[in-house]
């Protein structure tokens, strides 16, 4: 029998209609730093400009299924752009602004980029990948460049155009047509640092059930009376799809466009009394720094923080309950799952042992998410919370392929049909369902024929009191294979020694993991999305790069 219910396609052009019939009135602020004035607009502006934006686009001669990339911060424009090219049924591909000239060459080629719209203050660091982009029609440049890059820019694209000039010269309304859910809406290239970056595309279905999924109460609950700083790039997974969840719930949002230090930062939660807020821990770990050095500040306006993209640390999620009754919430997730899967929200009636446990753990699978822990073999292990093997998942906003359909060796479908995306991610389930990360497969150090968690060292290590940060990488030893190397970074004035840092660790974790490797340094190599950059890190080791300290077994 067959359901006698509308066949409505899950479609983003549903956000449209939703700030025309019930959210028109919400606002976006635009944050241009403290003391200035933000660009303030409703989502009804928002929806106009995007019409405008799909009519310029189109004038460019961009049809369904051609690419638009767009190279900006978090602000107003671009959340035109995710409204306007997706609903036009072209594609929004976000590019990282943090990659290499030759990276940003070889993704933008490699999905074949007509358009890029480039915030002005990001023109500098896309000139020298433009050369590498020769299929490239045009350049839509946001805000003011100055005369001398608008020559250097000309030389290079055959179009350039002005946003502004773009967007004000067209008709207000759009012919949104009506697309199939399952059409590509967007894409994203993983950070690639193992090989080549690789593209995820995501449909409209997916961006859509995975915006429903962040609007509910375990993920994130946002409602119309939220304000919403999302803080995690809109180039990195489509903001963790915070920006499509606020547009569904009629969420304001407050963009930090490019003022991402924590003072600017503080200032925009005060002002704007945000409620939600979502980043990665390194900006929260700042953020904290600061507050603790700047005393004063009230932050309470925060009902609760997105926290994940790399291992929270239980010391960091402690530090904003106590000190500003902030609930910091771990989520987990990847480019390739759009991208959370699981979070660490906890319910209300745990004893306290049990809610560290659960708070400290990756957290559980969302409604529609699967997941499962697999040997090397290919055997599915028990959920006990002790067995650890590689993480796969399933579910609907989890991908089924890359773009191109490489690495193809990532996924794997079971006789019964259920698609699972081998994370690369190694860890364990406990019997209740809490998922906890060890490693990165590539990042997996094996002492002896067993595994060291270089997260767990690193979690523990940011707990003492002088430590601001902390990687551990696994570099060769000649009796056990592999041993740990900790690189630290100390508050200010700190007279801590490593040897102090070793005996702190030693009450905390097995001694066998205790890292002989010791480097304190002034700063830790990160990533374009902020994460270690532990292959760099091996890599200086390798090429005597850091000052190690050694210390007996
Ligand atoms: P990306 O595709 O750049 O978002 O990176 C995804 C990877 O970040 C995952 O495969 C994990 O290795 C790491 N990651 C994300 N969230 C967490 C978390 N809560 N704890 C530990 N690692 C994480």
């Amino acid at each position: 029998m067959r359901a006698t219910m509308q066949n409505v396609p899950l479609t983003l052009t549903a956000l449209l209609d939703g700030i025309d019939g019930t959210f028109g009135d919400s606002e976006v602020l635009t944050y241009a730093g403290a003391n200035a004035v933000v660009q303030a607009a409703t989502f009804s502006e928002i929806a106009t400009r995007a019409a405008q934006l799909a009519n310029g686009l189109a004038g460019f001669g961009i049809e369904a299924g051609d690419r638009v990339a767009t190279f900006m911060w978090n602000n107003q424009r671009h959340l035109e752009a995710y409204l306007a090219v997706p609903c036009s049924g072209a594609i929004l591909h976000t590019l990282n602004i943090r990659l290499t000239p030759e990276q940003l060459g070889h993704i933008a080629s490699h999905a074949g980029d007509k358009i890029i719209i480039v915030d002005a203050s990001l023109l500098d660091t896309l000139l020298p990948a433009l050369p590498l982009m020769p299929e490239l029609a045009a350049l839509v440049i946001a805000g003011d460049p100055t005369d001398a890059q608008l020559a250097e820019v000309s030389r290079l694209v055959p179009n350039v155009i002005a946003y502004e000039q773009l967007v004000n010269s067209q008709p207000t309304t759009f012919a949104w047509p009506v697309l199939d859910e399952h059409s590509a809406a967007a894409m994203c290239y993983t950070s690639g640092t193992t090989g080549d970056p690789k593209g995820v595309v995501y449909s409209h279905r997916s961006v859509y059930l995975h915006a429903l999924a962040v609007c509910t109460a375990n993920v994130a609950g946002i409602s119309s009376g939220d304000r919403v700083l999302p803080i995690v790039p809109m180039f990195h997974v489509n903001a963790w799809g915070v920006p499509y969840a606020s547009l569904m719930a009629g969420a304001a949002l407050v963009l930090p466009d490019r003022y991402l230090k924590p003072d600017t930062l503080v200032d925009m939660i005060i002002t704007y009394g945000v409620t939600l807020s979502a980043g990665v821990p390194t900006v929260f770990n700042d953020m904290l720094q600061w507050l603790r050095r700047n005393p004063g500040h009230r932050i309470g306006s925060l009902r609760r923080v997105l926290c994940g993209g790399a291992a929270v640390p239980a010391s960091l999620v402690a530090a904003y309950r106590d000190e500003f009754a902030v609930p910091l919430v771990q989520a987990w997730g990847m480019t390739e799952t759009s991208p959370i899967v699981t979070i660490a929200d906890v319910p209300a009636d745990v004893t306290t042992t049990d809610q560290q446990r659960k708070l400290n753990s990756a957290g559980r699978f969302l409604f529609g998410a699967k997941g499962r822990i697999v040997d090397e073999a290919g055997t599915v292990l028990p959920r006990d919370g002790r067995s650890v093997g590689e993480v796969q998942v399933s579910g609907p906003w989890i991908t089924g392929g890359y773009h191109g359909g490489v690495d193809a060796e990532s996924f794997s479908i079971d006789p019964d049909g259920q698609p699972w995306l081998h994370t690369g991610d190694i860890g364990h389930i406990s019997a209740d369902g809490y998922l906890t990360l060890t490693d990165r497969a590539k990042d997996v150090i094996k002492s002896g024929g067993e595994w060291i968690s270089s997260v767990h060292l690193e979690t523990t290590l940011v707990g003492h009191p002088d430590v601001v940060e902390a990687a551990v990488v696994g570099v060769p030893d000649t009796r056990w294979d592999e041993r740990p190397l900790a690189l630290v970074t100390l508050r200010p004035g700190s007279a801590v020694r490593v040897e102090d840092l070793k005996a702190w660790l030693a009450e905390r974790v097995q001694r066998w993991w205790l890292p002989e490797r010791w480097a304190v340094v002034g700063a830790i190599a990160r990533t374009g999305v902020g994460k270690y950059d532990k292959k760099l890190i091996r890599q200086r080791y390798q090429s005597g790069e850091i000052p190690v300290t050694l210390l007996p077994r």
